[in-house]
This record gives structure tokens, C-alpha cells and sequence, in this order.
């Protein structure tokens, strides 16, 4: 991830330089996680795919019940004004709103001004060689929350579960975790989701086993569509993942990203598998497709 002097952030009516940006101590979004966000993506110059990263944003905002003036054409407008100011044609966009100031208590009526925040910087999840020989992935001692709790479709600015999963990979020497739901049903990653290939047909975990609603998980439904490959949800457990003859993951920090290891075993083509580079290459194309240009 860039460091702050690589980003352009917008923040209380101005884009400044990342490292300027400063919230409250008393902003309800750090003293407890009372808010939602949005990544996004820039490629070749444009913002894939972002009416529907917008309406994502607005439907976990009104989960939360939170209200910006100037509703999902202000927000466009933020979002537009800080990727044009970081001058970047590849990037990442993190859009933020938190519940604003209160008093130290849960009860989010004391917080009067919503704050909306938009971070523009660089990306890099995994490293380079990671990409290219695919990732190491094991499964996660923490299971991905119900939808009778915070449903975890919501972009919500508590992400413990999500850390902690990834902590745990990382101490394990692995690079990702493999999220279950509390029945033992495949989720997906930390922050992403999650394909097997299987007879040269695409399975991917519904949202109803914990799966977010992910933008590039659909594109690359759509993809698969295109080309004639087949594409559906599907429960999965761990062993359709051993028995898999690809698994790779999606998301708009990952891209497209192979697993070669799953829980110490070697997933069938081990890395970029012909179904995995294809769906890649066709995406690469597919993104400039989808996107809103800056200038
Ligand atoms: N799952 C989780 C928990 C995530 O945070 C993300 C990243 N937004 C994803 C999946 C992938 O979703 P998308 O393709 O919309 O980025």
C-alpha cells in the first residue's frame, strides 16, 4: 500500500495530501467502528464500475441509517474531484462515512455531522512474486459472522473479523485465510471472494453463506457468461477446494488472484490455472468496458 505522502485525500469540504488528512479522536468511526466504506479501483485512467460501488455504499449507509447532505451526487462528486486530484491512471480508492463526532457512548444520535472521506493512493495486496506463482491460503479459526448479526454484506468500518482472519494466516506463514460460516459452508477470504473451477465450469460461494455481494465477483460472472463458460452460486466446503482443479479470488484490491496452496495441499494447476488466466486476460479488457473515465 502506498505510503500517505503517495495520496490525495478528501476531507471536510478540500482534497489535501495524505498525510495533512487528520479525523477526531472523538469521531464515532475510530471509537467504534460506526461507519461504512467502499474500495474501488482506478484502471487506465478510469473508475471501474462505480454507480454500482455508489449504490453499495448508500445501502450500507442506510443499513446504518446514515445521511450525507447532498446524498449519492455529492458523494459521485467527492469521488470524482480526489481521483482527478491524485493524477493516477492505476489506483485505489477508499471511500469512507463515519457516523462524525459524539460523546464517548455508543449512542450515535450524539454525533450530528456524518463525515464523508475519500482516499486516493496506490495498491499492492500481495507482492509481486506472490501474483505470479499464486497464494497461500489457509483456513481461519473464525468463523464469518451470520446476516442476525451485523450482516456481513455491509461495508461496515468493523472489520475485526476480516483482521483477525488475516493475522491469523499471516502467523501461520500462510498470505490469506479461508473464511467459513458457522455451518462449515465455504464464505470467502479476508476481503474477497472466492471461485473454484471444476470441469471447466466457475463455482462461487452465494451471498447467503457469507459471500460479501462482491462487484468483481459479478463482473466475473458476467465474463464467464460472455466466453460460454458456465458460472453459479453454489455452497462449497473445504473439500471442494482440495478437490478443485482452479481456486482463485476476486476482489478490487486483489484483482484476480490464483491459490496455489490450500491448507498445506497443492490445489490442482497450482497456481494460474488456463480457466484463471482467461477469465484475467477478458477482465483486463472488461475494466476499461466498465469504466468512468477522469478526463
Ligand atoms: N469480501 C469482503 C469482505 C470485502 O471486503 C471485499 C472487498 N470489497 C470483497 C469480498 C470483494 O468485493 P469487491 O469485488 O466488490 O471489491
Amino acid at each position: 500500500m502506498a505510503a500517505p505522502q503517495d495520496s490525495k485525500v478528501w476531507i471536510e469540504g478540500r482534497v489535501v495530501d495524505g498525510e495533512e488528512a487528520r479525523i477526531s479522536v472523538f469521531d464515532h468511526g475510530l471509537l467504534y467502528g460506526d461507519g461504512v466504506f467502499e474500495g474501488m479501483r482506478i484502471y487506465g485512467g478510469g473508475i471501474f464500475r462505480l454507480a454500482d460501488h455508489l449504490r453499495r455504499f448508500e445501502s450500507g449507509m442506510r443499513a446504518l441509517g446514515l445521511e450525507l447532505p447532498g446524498g449519492t451526487a455529492h458523494v459521485e462528486a467527492v469521488v470524482l474531484e480526489t481521483a482527478r486530484a491524485a493524477e493516477r491512471t492505476e489506483g485505489y480508492i477508499r471511500l469512507l462515512a463515519t457516523r462524525g463526532c459524539g460523546a464517548l457512548g455508543v449512542d450515535p444520535t450524539t454525533c450530528e455531522d456524518p463525515q464523508l472521506l475519500c482516499i486516493v493512493t496506490g495498491v499492492t495486496l500481495y507482492p509481486e512474486e506472490k501474483l505470479a506463482s499464486g497464494i497461500d491460503m489457509v483456513t481461519a479459526s473464525l468463523r464469518r459472522p451470520a446476516a442476525d448479526s451485523v450482516d456481513p454484506a455491509i461495508k461496515s468500518l468493523n472489520y475485526l473479523n476480516n483482521v483477525l482472519a488475516k493475522r491469523e494466516a499471516r502467523l501461520r506463514g500462510a498470505d490469506e485465510a479461508l473464511l467459513l460460516n458457522a455451518q462449515g459452508a465455504v464464505a470467502e477470504a479476508s476481503v474477497a471472494n472466492l471461485f473454484v473451477v471444476r470441469d471447466e465450469g466457475l463455482l462461487t460461494p452465494p451471498v447467503s453463506d457469507g459471500a460479501l455481494p462482491g462487484i468483481t465477483r459479478a463482473s466475473i460472472l458476467t465474463i464467464a457468461e460472455r466466453l460460454g463458460i458456465s458460472g453459479r452460486e453454489c455452497s462449497l466446503g473445504r473439500q471442494d477446494l482440495f478437490a478443485a482443479d482452479e481456486v482463485f479470488l476476486t476482489g478490487s484490491g486483489a484483482r484476480i488472484v490464483p491459490v496455489a496452496r490450500f491448507d498445506g495441499v497443492e490445489i490442482g494447476a497450482s497456481g494460474w490455472g488456463p480457466l484463471t488466466r482467461r477469465l484475467s486476460e477478458a477482465f483486463s479488457e472488461f475494466v476499461v468496458e466498465h469504466s468512468t473515465p477522469l478526463s
